[in-house]
């Protein structure tokens, strides 16, 4: 009989220690699963940059790699506070077209509240040329593509930074864009216009890729991208894919920008 007492308390304490880890587990079921990043593209405008054919590249990928991914080709959803609340990345593809001032005023609002932008070509930095503010906020206007479609090189100029690491210079057979740049963006990739198209701008050393601050927003661009084919260049694509991370702040696509300041070393101390 005292063998059986014995025997039996063990058997109890194994029995309730199950039905406690079930309790939990119960208890724990309804819980969530950690949030997506959501990330909204925005395609639109002159359609001879292939917005949706270049979208169609880059949304899935970013779907991918964990991205709750929508997309529209209105920018109406600027104006909208809701669709706008809780998003880690924009990505626009419109080139030229107009915004609203509502439209507008929603886009920056979400972008110094940290909300990330980022694009390619003229698809954020050739967009609603008569907007200074917007303009301000990317950091570079499009002013001329000399030669039209040509053959010219990239050249990296920061080999540390996660958007760049690990690429060499590479070759594009494409349209050079030639940009209004702002000082205050870091430069991790340029081109060099040759003069054989216009013999006045030989030599000019003109940003590529950039990535800079608009209060706690991150904006990335790439001035490569004038048709979709252009990213079967597989640095021209990665660039962009990696650029999408940083302004997303990914864990590990890179730290905030530290301004090139081209014309700093020109001020005498
Ligand atoms: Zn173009």
């Amino acid at each position: 009989m005292k063998r059986h007492i014995i025997c039996i308390w063990p058997a109890l304490g194994i029995l309730l220690c199950i039905c406690s880890t079930a309790a939990i587990a119960i208890s724990t079921e309804p819980q969530e699963p950690a949030q997506k990043k959501k990330a909204l593209f925005v395609w639109g405008g002159w359609p001879g940059h292939e917005p949706k054919q270049c979208v169609d590249i880059f949304a899935p990928w970013l779907k991918e790699q964990g991205f709750e991914v929508e997309i529209t080709d209105s920018l109406d959803a600027y104006a909208n506070a809701e669709k706008m609340k809780g998003l880690a990345l924009i990505v626009q593809a419109v080139t030229m077209g107009q915004i609203t001032p509502q439209q507008q005023s929603g886009l920056l609002q979400a972008i110094r509240g940290g909300t990330g932008f980022a694009g390619w070509h003229g698809g954020i930095a050739d967009s609603f040329r008569s907007s200074t503010d917007y303009e301000y906020m990317v950091g570079a206007s499009w002013a001329a593509h000399p030669g039209n479609i040509i053959d010219y090189e990239v050249n990296i100029v920061n080999h540390d930074d996660p958007i760049t690491k690990g690429l060499a210079d590479f070759k594009m057979h494409s349209e050079q864009y030639y940009m209004l740049m702002d000082p205050n963006v870091e430069v991790l990739a340029t081109t060099t216009f040759s003069g054989q198209a216009q013999a006045w701008i030989q030599g000019a050393v003109m940003p590529v890729v950039w990535k800079k601050l608009f209060s706690k927003g991150r904006v990335f661009n790439s001035t490569l991208g004038h048709v979709a084919a252009d990213f079967n260049v597989p640095q021209a694509r990665e660039i962009v894919q990696r650029g999408l991370l940083w302004a997303a702040r990914v864990p590990g696509a890179g730290d905030d920008p530290k301004p090139t300041n081209p014309y700093a070393p020109l001020v005498k101390k």
